[in-house]
């Protein structure tokens, strides 16, 4: 009987010794998945910056010359950053990407204090828009002269 008692005491303490290593394995395990996934979200967002650093670097050698005093901030900062703007024609939000900025400072020879202003779409019909000026203005001219050679004596 007495060996009964001891024997469903043990039985009990131990039950209960099992639930409490269960219950503080998975509080740690919890604990521990909650770090795996915050250390991983860092790598992640350190792997991006990292990336982005790399793609828009900034190469000052090549960006057109400036005689002005201060300096952009991307310059000081060493690589281009996206830059969220409002196109001017449609009003339409848009973001100049870090490789779309150093294409135009470094490959087009774009003014280093400019920036984007017009989307894709405005920006091409506003091309579109001073060609055909520079076509009529052209035409024009060569008329005026056309005409000036037949009135010559
Ligand atoms: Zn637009």
């Amino acid at each position: 009987m007495y060996a009964m008692v001891q024997d469903s005491t043990l039985h009990l303490i131990s039950n209960r010794l099992r639930a409490a290593e269960m219950a503080a394995r998975n509080t740690a395990g919890v604990r521990l998945a909650r770090r795996r996934e915050a250390l991983q979200s860092r790598l992640a967002s350190a792997h991006e910056a990292a990336l982005v650093k790399s793609q828009a670097k900034v190469n000052a050698q090549r960006l057109r010359p400036d005689n002005s005093y201060s300096t952009p901030d991307y310059v000081l900062r060493g690589y281009y950053v996206d830059r969220p703007f409002t196109c001017r024609d449609c009003g339409k939000p848009q973001v100049w990407t870090g490789t779309q900025q150093k294409w135009w400072y470094e490959t087009a020879g774009g003014g280093v204090w400019t920036m984007a202003t017009r989307c894709r779409v405005c920006r091409r019909r506003e091309r579109e828009r001073r060609d055909e000026a520079r076509r009529v203005h052209r035409e024009g001219v060569a008329g005026n002269k056309k005409r000036s050679i037949k009135t010559d004596p």
